[in-house]
């Protein structure tokens, strides 16, 4: 019975090259579908309005903002300019209050603006501004906001564990600015950009080979340099770059081709955003410990191979997270300890057999494979659309990635890197190159208002 349960999963979970083939060209449909017209596509394929990335050649003193899922950070960032980079970094992370998730604009923002003055007050303590000039910071919101200019945006709705009604449809820029004045903080928003445009700001701005930047963390999403002239939904005037970041938004991605197993249909069905972000819900931080405690509880109750247990635990949702499986899926102890310990002190399941741990292992090994296949893919997408998937092209492709998934999880990230590599083959694999952006996210918001900021 328990055997049954854990075979239909695997079925259920394959991702067979040829699967992930058309998901990578559904996913390059989709790009193009969405680049089209407004609409056009469920991967909204925002234009992000930073039509150059930074350089190098930045310089003076900025602040970023980093608004995630899960913590903001906030940063301080010395640029020396002509390729001395960053000369200094201050940063500090702050956790969001759950209950500032879903209550309402003003109280975030508040928080946010309140804890963002007394970073800079420590920062500055002793120290006078130099002429007095308002500063400059770099707001990366990841949520989908709709934007007219590379500093402002209207928060099309939220994701993740995020649902503040009275924020939909509001410039976020806006409620952050008036946040902060009325902390009495003399700042400007020179930029609002997501994680995943920061990310690609932030690698580009040390190898100008970056094509794409993508966040595996709590949730996920890719943007990429797009040619401005590849944008035929664009109304306004072409950008002298002839280029223009794309912020793809492509958690809501779907295909026909997506392993949807009867798992992810109830977690979809009974979370804050049925029916969206599908592609997200199969390959994000927030939702993979929740896929493994279904199957945990489905397994539990039809084969009572964990024996008389309280189900209470076993039955909360997101009560087993994705750092829990990572730490069972990495357990290389004899007779799987640490499943051991996690079982019992996460979900109170005791006692348990050296087999039956094995079988909890292989589930976390299903879903986490699922899950970096299906983000592979989803890479030989973007590199599909962008033409550089060929073997013809001697041009190095560089995609950088952060997020905590891809950080701490090494088997999703190994699986991840090496399926790219399979999808490609051999050849076009050289060229190829996947690259761990360490907090790009943060410190690219404050390049790109840099670069805004000095070069018009
Ligand atoms: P955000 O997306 O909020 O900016 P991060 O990029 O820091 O946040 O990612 C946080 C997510 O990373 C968590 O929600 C979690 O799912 C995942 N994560 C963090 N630590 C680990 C870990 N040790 N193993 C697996 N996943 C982890
Ligand atoms: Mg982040």
């Amino acid at each position: 019975m328990a055997e049954q349960v854990v075979a239909d999963l695997r079925e259920k979970c394959a991702t067979p090259p040829s699967l992930l083939c058309d998901v990578a060209a559904a996913m390059a449909d989709e790009m193009c579908a969405g680049l089209g017209k407004e609409g056009g596509s469920r991967v909204q394929m925002l234009l992000s309005y930073v039509d150059k990335l930074p350089t190098g050649r930045e310089e003076g003193l900025f602040y970023g903002l980093d608004l995630g899922g899960t913590n903001f950070r906030v940063l301080k960032v010395q640029l020396g300019g002509n390729d001395k980079h960053v000369i200094s970094c201050e940063s500090r992370e702050v956790a969001i209050p759950p209950h500032l998730m879903s209550g309402s604009s003003s109280e975030l923002f508040g928080f946010i603006a309140s804890e963002l003055a007394k970073f800079v007050a420590d920062e500055e303590k002793g120290t006078s501004l130099s002429n007095e000039k308002t500063r400059k910071l770099g707001f990366t919101f990841s949520f989908p906001v709709r934007q007219r200019s590379v500093a402002s945006g209207t928060l099309v709705k939220w994701t993740k564990a995020f649902s503040i009604e009275d924020a939909v449809g509001k410039d976020v820029v806006a409620e952050l600015q008036t946040a902060m004045q009325k902390q009495g903080l003399d700042m400007h928003v020179a930029a609002l950009i997501n994680d995943a445009v920061g990310t690609l700001a932030g690698a580009r701005y040390y190898d100008e080979d970056v094509v794409a930047g993508v966040i595996f963390g709590t949730g996920t999403n890719a943007a990429y340099v797009e040619k401005a002239n590849a944008i035929p939904k664009w109304e306004g005037e072409l950008p002298n770059s002839g280029e223009m970041v794309i912020n793809m938004e492509w958690g809501n991605f779907y295909s026909c081709h997506l392993p949807v197993t009867e798992y992810d249909q109830a977690l979809d069905s009974e979370s804050l955003n049925p029916g969206e972000q599908i592609y997200e819900k199969l390959t994000s931080g927030m939702y993979l410990g929740e896929i493994v405690r279904r199957v945990l509880l489905k397994l539990s109750l039809q084969s009572g191979i964990f024996g008389e247990i309280d189900h209470t635990k076993l039955k909360t949702h997101f009560h087993l997270r994705t750092p829990h499986i990572s730490a069972m899926h990495h357990d290389d102890t004899p007779n799987l300890k640490i499943v051991e310990e996690k079982l019992e002190e996460i979900l109170e399941i005791a006692s348990t057999s050296l087999e039956t741990r094995k079988m909890v292992v292989e589930i976390c090994d299903i879903v986490a494979r699922r899950a970096a296949r299906l983000a592979a893919a989803g890479l030989a997408g973007i590199l599909k659309k962008l033409g550089r998937d060929g073997c013809v092209d001697k041009h190095r492709s560089v995609i950088a990635i952060d997020g905590g998934l891809f950080e701490h999880y090494a088997k999703f990230s190994k699986c991840l890197e090496a399926t790219l590599y399979e999808l490609l083959g051999e050849q076009s694999s050289k060229s190829v190159v996947i690259k761990h952006a360490d907090d790009g996210s943060g410190i690219g918001a404050a390049l790109i208002a840099a670069s805004q900021s000095q070069c018009r």
